[in-house]
Parts: C-alpha cells; sequence; structure tokens
C-alpha cells in the first residue's frame, strides 16, 4: 500500500491510499485522524471509504507529525570520502525537527540565514512497531515502510559547530513524499536506485546497496539507547554528488526544481525559492 496524506477542496488534510492502479485515493479519514494513527494501529482498512480521482486531490508529507526524525550523517563510503570526514565507525545521528516538514510540490524556501543551502536525496524507514533493544535480526519486523526525505542542509550554519540538526531544522528544509510505501512493496530496500536532480540535471545517482549502516543495524543502534516509536523516521543517509562538495559548489537557487526519485517509492518534487520572494505555486 501507499499511504498519503491528502485533501480535497475542503482542504482539510486526510489520511489515505493511494491506489495506483485505478488512479484514485482511499479516504481513510472515517477511521483515523492521520496517518500516524494508521500506522499505530492493526485494524484492516474500511470497505467503504470514500474514493478520489487522484488528479482531484492535493497530496501533503506523508506523515507530518513523526515523534522524531532521526538521520544518519555519513552513511554512504563516497559521500564521507567526498566530505573529507573519516568512514564513522558507529552511525552519526542527529535530528530533524517537524516544523520543517513539507510534502510534495511545496516549495523550499531559502532564509537569509544561510548563504550555502544544500540538498540531499535520501530513503527514509518509517517505523510500524515501536521497541527498546530491537535486534537487528527482528527490525525488519518493526518497519512500516520507506519513503523519500530531502535532508535540506544550511551548510554554514551546519559547520559552523559540531552539532548538526538546528542546520537541518530550518522551516521547509525537510520536504518528505509523496507516499510512504509498505514493506511489502519493497523486496529490498538495499537495492533501490537513488536519484537527485536539480532542473533535470543529474547530481546524485546511486544505490541503496552503497549504505554503510543497513536499515537492520540502524534500528538495531538506536533502539539499544533510545525506544523506537510507531511513526519514528530514520532517514538513511545521502550518496556523494551534494552541492558543497562539488567544483564549482552548487547552492540551491531561486527558481530551481528539485527532484528525488527512488526506485519503487515514487518521485519527489519540490520548487524552491527565496523566503522574500515566495512564488504562487
Ligand atoms: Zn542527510
Amino acid at each position: 500500500m501507499k499511504l498519503v496524506t491528502f485533501s480535497t477542496r475542503e482542504r482539510i488534510e486526510k489520511p489515505g491510499y493511494l491506489l495506483e492502479a485505478s488512479g484514485e485515493v482511499l479516504d481513510l479519514s472515517g477511521c483515523y485522524k492521520s496517518t500516524l494513527q494508521v500506522i499505530q494501529s492493526s485494524d484492516a482498512t474500511p470497505t467503504d471509504a470514500a474514493r478520489f480521482p487522484l488528479h482531484e486531490v492535493r497530496l501533503h508529507a506523508p506523515i507530518r507529525n513523526p515523534p522524531r526524525i532521526f538521520c544518519i550523517g555519513l552513511n554512504y563510503c563516497d559521500h564521507a570520502i567526498e566530505s573529507r570526514l573519516e568512514i564513522p565507525k558507529f552511525p552519526v545521528v542527529f535530528f530533524k525537527m517537524t516544523p520543517s516538514i513539507i510534502g510534495p510540490d511545496e516549495a523550499i524556501l531559502l532564509p537569509r540565514e544561510t548563504a550555502e543551502p544544500d540538498y540531499e536525496a535520501e530513503m527514509a524507514v518509517v517505523m510500524g512497531k515501536g521497541g527498546y533493544r530491537i535486534s537487528a535480526e527482528a527490525a525488519m519486523e518493526h518497519v512500516y515502510g520507506y519513503t523519500i526525505l530531502n535532508d535540506v542542509s544550511a551548510r554554514d550554519v551546519q559547520f559552523s559547530t559540531s552539532q548538526w540538526s538546528l542546520s537541518k531544522s530550518l522551516p521547509t528544509f525537510c520536504p518528505m513524499g509523496p507516499a510512504i510505501v509498505t514493506k511489502d512493496e519493497i523486496a529490498d530496500p538495499h537495492a533501490l536506485r537513488i536519484r537527485l536532480e536539480i532542473n533535470q540535471e543529474c547530481m546524485q545517482d546511486s544505490k541503496t546497496s552503497e549504505l554503510i549502516f543497513r536499515v537492520p543495524e540502524l534500528i538495531e543502534y538506536i533502539s539499544s539507547l533510545t525506544p523506537l516509536l510507531p511513526g519514528d523516521v530514520i532517514s538513511t543517509g545521502t550518496p556523494s554528488g551534494v552541492g558543497f562538495a562539488r567544483v564549482p559548489q552548487r547552492w540551491l537557487r531561486d527558481g530551481d526544481q528539485v527532484s528525488i526519485t527512488i526506485e519503487g517509492l515514487g518521485t519527489l518534487n519540490n520548487p524552491v525559492t527565496t523566503e522574500e520572494n515566495p512564488r504562487s505555486l
């Protein structure tokens, strides 16, 4: 299934399933207030739910208020090398904060606080069943599904201290979506092509097989220190090709169109605009 947040003309955000075969969205709002509630519940899908044609709805971030967004730094070898940082012995964990979340086609706003806004294409894991001290062997039983996340980063802020979380949490710096694809649809999360284009020019092109710490190891490591909760997001890190490591450096600019495609998870598109000059979408 593809779990989405959508709205119709009334502009009320609702949880739904994207039914690609029929081009419709199944409205789950009769039973659930949010996609987080769907994830937390093990109840069956309602059979009498309303359906809306996909072209009549707007998709939003597939999860609006995850308990936490864990991010993994330097989790692709080639990205650690281009960053001139050591390949980590333990996962490097920081956070993105939920007010930075936006959905598909929403604008990434460039604020005046950074001159170096950058992009990072990432596969994100969404937890289903929570747990403390989950073993790597049992980890996949705790996964609900996967989505695309752009770990937008203010590099000048990031590298001004050793703590990265705030530089990754500016408003609009966490585009997610378009859907959370349930794990049954993804045979192997470590065999997916991951690509990022700006204005149709390829900037990142890799495979999740290049991950240093894979999904079960990340779940084992994080849950050994803090209990994982249903709906927690773990963004697994980005491959090489980010803007700050390019020659010349390539920062996000007003008018850019950023597009991330991960095999099986769809495409996440976001325009870029400056905070002072918001474009109507
Ligand atoms: Zn990242």
